[in-house]
């Protein structure tokens, strides 16, 4: 099924986000994160696609193991990293192949090492033309990321959005947003993509916190930032008390969807880094 036909209904759209491991020992563990989380009736999962398309056929793998054998709608990322139209067209024929309708399409990062993005030879180099290039395909649901706290690329979060208003025109139907520690950023952009005429369903995504130094690296990676209050609680316990640090991001986090669900967000998309506990106990929270 459609995504974007999930989004909007009655009740919020739940989603999590996986990687593809990089031995079986971690598929395995994949698929009892993916066990756990179930009972809380995703409306769809996601597996990310490594930098440089090197978990290309993992990534395929997974979607379609997870869509077939466990019975979840499951929808493919896909970047234009090192990649020629050709080669973007086969993977989406095996996943055609593979029953899997959705896929969200993204520019990917620059390969390690290097700064900049450099459209590969015969590929694309905004995530815009590859939305564009999986819709003219006929039967995908297209989704793209988002960014409340502005690209870290973008001169402004108004030139941000305009990029994604091309991304939506060219045929993204749901966004997805980057993590964000702050609702009052996502009000806001959801306000300024609306006033620049974005309708289409923008989903929180939603990471907590549960190991301090890798919150603040993903932060600074990403552009997004930790609320002060938030980083003073967590300064306030030792970084590897665990169960502590845990605590703290599952409050935040629990607050943080209270207060989504309540204004209206159509989903909530939970970066899982493949682990269930801190995302069980938020949703076990929110019942
Ligand atoms: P774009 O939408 O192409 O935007 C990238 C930059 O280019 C922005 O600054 C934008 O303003 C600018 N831009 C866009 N269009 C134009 C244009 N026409 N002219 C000029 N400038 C333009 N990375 C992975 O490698 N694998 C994944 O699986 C993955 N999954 C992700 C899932 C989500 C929900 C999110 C939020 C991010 C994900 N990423 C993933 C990271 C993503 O690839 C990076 O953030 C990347 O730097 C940008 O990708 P994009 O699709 O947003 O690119």
């Amino acid at each position: 099924m459609r995504i974007v036909e999930k989004l909007g209904g009655s009740s919020p759209a739940i989603s999590f986000e996986f990687f593809p491991p990089k031995d079986q020992e971690g598929v395995d563990r994949l698929f009892a994160t993916v066990a756990d989380l179930a009972p809380f009736a995703p409306a769809y999962v996601s597996v990310t696609y490594g930098a440089g398309g090197s978990t290309r056929q993992l990534t395929v793998d997974l979607v379609g193991r997870i869509q077939r054998d466990v019975g979840i709608e499951a929808m493919a990322h896909l970047t234009c990293v090192g990649a020629t139209q050709a080669e973007l067209g086969g993977v989406l024929d095996q996943l055609e192949q593979k029953g899997v309708q959705n896929v969200i399409a993204l520019r990917g990062d620059p390969p390690k090492g290097s700064t900049t993005f450099v459209t590969p030879e015969g590929g694309f180099g905004h995530a815009s033309e590859l939305a564009a290039f999986v819709k003219a395909r006929g039967n995908f649901c297209v989704a793209g990321a988002c960014y409340p706290e502005k690209h870290p690329e973008a001169a402004s979060l108004d030139a941000d959005l305009l990029n994604l208003k091309r991304k939506v025109d060219a045929g993204a139907e749901f966004l997805i947003t980057q993590l964000f520690f702050d609702n009052a950023d996502y009000f806001a952009f959801v306000e300024k993509a609306r006033g620049i005429g974005i309708k289409v369903p923008i989903v929180a995504g939603i990471m907590p916190v549960t190991n301090v130094s890798q919150s603040k690296r993903f932060t600074a990676m990403c552009g997004a930032h930790l609320p002060e209050a938030l980083l003073k609680k967590l300064d306030a316990v030792a970084a590897d008390d665990a169960d502590a640090v845990g605590e703290i991001g599952v409050q935040h986090a629990v607050a943080q969807c209270r207060e989504l669900l309540a204004k209206g967000a159509p989903g909530l998309h939970f970066y899982t880094l493949n682990r269930s506990k801190a995302t069980v106990e938020i949703l076990k929270r929110l019942r």
